[in-house]
């Protein structure tokens, strides 16, 4: 994961933690700044349940304020006042040896970096970036558990440890986010992102999390919390080649945008022509339609649930052969990937476009006959004058050709509905530019890729979006939130 990546995930946490319970170390800081109490609190809170950790701190304080307070209390009576937090014999005997030893190395005064505070009985690296962010609000990383775990489940580092964790985080981590970063993850890790079966299915950040070695946990049955209606996200992406694009961290980008399913065209390879990291993605069931001729066309699938039944083709032999639709069916939906034909140059393969447009329309129309039909890939058919930069010049290119682009008419009047135009009725957004004359900086493109769904469906389609920022291939992806169906 990258930073503009981290930035998104944590601007949409900042919105969500108010609503979290807040770290207990943090809610003692808000009381008091006194760096006595979040030190001895940040110690009593290891290994410790928040409640507990509250409940012990509020025992202790009331009988020992402040340092010269606590160096009058016995071994006994500490045990006593913290049980029954985690380890409170040996927390017991570091708060004993406290006082003498602030005194002897720092003259009475808590010290203020990490260097010197792990100095002190019962201070690790952890709890001494904490109380040199919290209690001083000084630039400090504090690793604990959920920092580790959930910086590595968003790939944003790659360690084994929290230590490398910390030495990772300020190599990378943006300066603004060092203070901060530690009570958010542990509110977030508290309440959504657990460590055992993160809660996925209502996360605020599903979108962008690779969710690396995750199992989510089960959505309760007839659960109505916000977000039980479980979401998949769908991708569909021509990557104008695999075997190209695995070579351009093809891999790396699918882990980054975590689709439930990802429907791939113009694959341009056979399975065994591909590395095994490519032809068998972890966390997927893989279904291929590759061409009979070689490095031309073909459609791939993955998808993390097991469908139920697989298609390949549409029944009609003349349009076999070449790759172009395969159809994964799931308990509440068809999904449809498709590679349409290119009419050619000239439009010299435009009657076999049509033929074969219109039977694809007859086929996606048969199948919403039994439940909802997702449909994607490359339509290779920009429908309206907005669909493209420059309508004008391309009157009758291949793609914007009146008769494909009537065919697109006549496609949603048969009960489509083009999902990204329900949430962006601007032009300027592209799927496809060509490699020619610097096309895709300067957004000189064509929008031919799509996410439809039948008309019945369009109440579980939550989101839908292109994808510009994600290179490889002279498409990028698009994208598809959808929603399972309410309850009948
Ligand atoms: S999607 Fe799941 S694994 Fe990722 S941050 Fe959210 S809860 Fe954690």
């Amino acid at each position: 994961m990258d930073t503009a990546t981290l930035d998104k995930i944590l601007a949409r946490l900042a919105e969500e933690i108010p609503n979290y319970r807040v770290p207990v170390v943090d809610l003692i800081a808000v009381q008091t700044r006194d760096p006595y109490k979040v030190l001895v609190a940040t110690i009593l809170s290891a290994r410790t349940r928040d409640e507990t950790t509250a409940v012990a701190a509020a025992r202790l304080f009331a009988k020992a304020p402040d340092l010269d307070a606590l160096s009058r209390l016995t071994e006994g009576e500490l045990a006593r006042l913290i049980h029954p937090v985690g380890f409170f014999r040996n927390k017991a005997v570091y708060l004993t040896q406290l006082p003498e030893a602030v005194n002897k190395l720092f003259g009475g005064r808590i010290p203020d970096t990490v260097e010197e505070l792990v100095k002190l009985p019962g201070v690790g690296r952890k709890t001494a970036n904490l109380v040199v962010a919290v209690a001083f609000g000084k630039p400090a990383i504090c690793v604990d558990t959920h920092v580790h775990r959930i910086m590595n489940i968003w790939g944003y580092v790659q360690t084994a440890t929290p230590l490398a964790t910390e030495m990772a985080l300020r190599a990378k981590l943006p300066d603004r986010y060092w203070l901060t970063i530690n009570s958010m993850l542990v509110a977030f890790g508290q309440a959504v992102c657990k460590p055992l079966y993160p809660h996925c299915d209502r996360c605020p950040v599903v979108r962008w999390c690779p969710r690396i070695g995750v199992t989510p946990r089960r959505v309760p049955a007839g659960s109505t919390a916000v977000g039980a209606r479980p979401e998949l996200r769908l991708i569909s992406w021509n990557v104008n080649g695999l075997r190209a694009i695995a070579g351009k961290g093809f891999t790396g980008i699918v882990r980054q945008l975590a689709p439930d399913i990802l429907a791939l065209q113009e694959i341009k390879a056979h399975p065994e022509q591909l590395p095994k990291e490519v032809r068998e993605l972890p966390g997927y069931h893989a279904y291929w339609l590759p061409a009979q001729r070689k490095g031309y066309s073909g459609v791939a699938t993955f998808s993390r649930r097991e469908p139920l039944a697989v298609r390949y083709g549409m029944e009609v032999e003349e349009f076999e052969g070449e790759g172009r639709v395969l159809t994964l069916e799931f308990a509440d939906f068809f999904l449809i990937n498709a590679y349409l034909p290119n009419a050619q140059p000239e439009l010299a393969r435009l009657d076999y476009k049509l033929a074969f447009c219109r039977r694809f329309t007859e086929f996606a129309a048969g199948l919403a006959r039994q439940k909802t039909v997702v449909v994607c890939g490359d339509f290779n058919v920009a429908h309206r004058e907005i669909d493209l930069a420059r309508p004008e010049e391309n009157r009758q290119s291949p793609g914007f050709s009146r008769e494909e682009r009537a065919w697109m008419d006549l496609f949603l009047a048969a009960g489509f509905v083009d999902t990204f135009r329900l949430f962006h009725a601007e032009g300027g957004h592209y799927s496809w530019w060509s490699y020619r004359g610097g096309a895709r900086q300067r957004n000189v493109g064509w929008r031919i890729d799509y996410f439809c769904v039948d008309v019945a469906s369009r109440p579980r389609v939550k989101a839908a979006a292109i994808l510009p920022e994600i290179m490889g291939s002279d498409h990028c992806p698009v994208e598809l939130l959808l929603v399972a169906p309410l309850p009948s």
